[in-house]
């Protein structure tokens, strides 16, 4: 949190993306379906979304943008998930990345964010479990976002992103609606 706060201001960013991984980059929970012989082996084996992936790299490109990915793992993750994003292109430090115990606490972290950055936030989620068992359901705390000031976009924005037969000529600004 410290050292995102010096980052910040170091980078002097115009606006934060807060990046869920799992559902929103990483084809995850198909993961949870497949006998796999460790957590380690699953997590780096997870298929990326190419959409997403696209236009994050695009985001990560712009210097006014400061990329965090948030995601609800257990702390010794840190390394495999680090690794997992190089793996797929996205050139990240582990300072990047924030890791919670539990999906209730993003939404902690990110009013803390709010708290003391007042510019643009934008925060990609699906925040849905149990896809695993064939009966998805949404975090009742989704709504708790919404009386943020952030752009939140959560499962459908994400569904119909990472669906979609993606114009490699996009600009991420068209697609998070950015001024
Ligand atoms: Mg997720």
């Amino acid at each position: 949190m410290l050292y995102l706060y010096i980052s910040l201001l170091i980078n002097k960013a115009e606006r934060i993306f807060i990046f869920d991984i799992d559902n929103t980059l990483a084809n995850t929970w198909p993961s949870l379906t497949y006998n796999i012989n460790s957590r380690k082996e699953r997590l780096s084996g997870l298929s990326v979304f190419i959409n997403m992936r696209f236009l994050i790299r695009q985001i990560m490109q712009d210097k006014k943008n400061k990329v965090i990915f948030l995601t609800s793992r257990n702390n010794y993750d840190l390394f495999v998930t680090c690794n997992w994003l190089r793996s797929v292109g996205i050139n990240c430090s582990i300072f990047d990345v924030i890791i919670v115990g539990n999906p209730k606490t993003k939404i902690r972290y990110i009013k803390s964010v709010v708290r003391f950055y007042n510019q643009q936030l934008i925060y990609i989620d699906d925040l849905t479990y149990n896809h695993e068992r064939g009966n998805m359901k949404k975090y009742s705390f989704v709504k708790d976002i919404y009386s943020l000031p952030i752009q939140y976009f959560g499962y459908k924005f994400i569904l119909a992103i990472n669906d979609a037969k993606l114009d490699r000529n996009i600009k991420y600004e068209n697609i998070f609606s950015i001024k």
